[in-house]
């Protein structure tokens, strides 16, 4: 299956009746890189860049962090990669930041608010990373955003980056594109206000599905709780899309449920253009994707939205999915 999957890398990636959808792929190191080019994706639409951080006594320098963004902008050529300021906290912890324990660590102390407290290593990403737009198509992403004033003070800290760089006459991209991650219920019920705010949206199902079903994504007990198709997720979903689309706002979906391929139709009735998923997924999804019809989709959002649980929606999607595999 594998041989023959490797033949779609190449294929444009578009249903059976011609609608583009791009397929990017999730990385959290420069070695996946290999794979990212081998399976065609389209760019990176999350560089996870915790893992920079992990495994080490300090904190990467800026010179540090510069050379790996550039790697990556450079090796895609010209393909988008969209690199996430660090998150910090929660189920992710750096030996070196002493941050106090906690009680709820998904609900604490972690992602933007602590970069946010932290504005010197905050500033120092931000310049790595404008840095290495001048090298390739990058884009910035604050990851747990949950209020208008916290994307304000991002941007703040964005701009006082930009603003050292210009006067040290050191070269980046004027242009580079701002997102957010929408994963928290309230970014999701602000949608409407962020979507004029930023350039772009990637959906977090990973930590969406946490915060809306309350069930932490980590633990083994209420495992059989965290339910991506539960309705009350799907129903998020389509608020972000529909504010989203007043705005011209670009949307992507980055968690795991976008590599699932049963999630597929629910993108297609969306209107969502592009998903971005582990690598190893890719050549799956796309196989699924070049067996869907886009005409086909029409009624899916009609469908699924009168479903009374997530076994409804399963079923639903089911007799949507065009696949050959098993
Ligand atoms: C998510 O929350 O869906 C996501 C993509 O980010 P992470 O899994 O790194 O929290
Ligand atoms: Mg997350």
């Amino acid at each position: 299956i594998q041989e023959q999957l490797q033949k779609l890398a190449h294929l444009p990636s578009q249903t059976e009746d011609g609608w583009q959808m791009n397929l990017a792929a999730n990385i959290s190191s420069v070695k996946e890189l290999d794979l990212v080019i081998r399976n065609g994706a389209s760019g990176v639409g999350l560089f996870r860049t915790e893992f920079l951080y992990m495994d080490r006594s300090t904190f990467p320098q800026e010179e540090e962090q510069f050379v790996v963004y550039r790697e990556v902008a450079e090796r895609l050529q010209g393909k988008p990669v969209v690199i996430r300021t660090l998150d910090i906290g929660g189920d992710k912890h750096l030996d070196y930041l002493a941050l106090p324990e906690e009680e709820n660590p998904s609900l604490g102390y972690r992602a933007i608010r602590v970069m946010l407290d932290r504005t010197d290593l905050f500033k120092t990403q931000l310049r790595a990373i404008l840095r290495a737009s001048h090298y390739g198509s990058v884009k910035i992403m604050y990851p747990m955003i949950s209020s208008l004033e916290e994307l304000h003070r991002a941007n703040e800290l964005l701009e006082e980056a930009k603003q050292e760089l210009r006067e040290a006459k050191v070269p980046f991209s004027e242009e580079v594109e701002v997102g957010i991650m929408i994963e928290l219920p309230a970014s999701v019920m602000i949608s409407d206000l962020l979507a004029q705010e930023v350039d772009f949206f990637s959906i977090g199902t990973n930590d969406l599905v946490q915060y809306v079903l309350a069930v932490d994504r980590m633990n083994e007990q209420v495992a059989h709780l965290y339910d991506p198709y539960h309705p009350a997720v799907l129903r998020m979903l389509k608020m972000i899309v529909d504010n989203a689309k007043r705005f011209k706002t670009h949307v992507s979906v980055c968690g795991e449920l976008a590599g699932d391929i049963r999630a597929l139709p629910i993108w297609l009735s969306l209107g969502i253009k592009e998903l971005s998923m582990s690598v190893q997924a890719i050549l799956k999804v796309k196989n699924s994707l070049l067996q869907s019809k886009y005409s086909d989709t029409e009624g899916i959002w009609d469908e699924l939205s009168k479903c009374m649980s997530s076994s409804a929606v399963i079923e639903v999607l089911g007799r949507y999915l065009e696949t050959d595999l098993a």
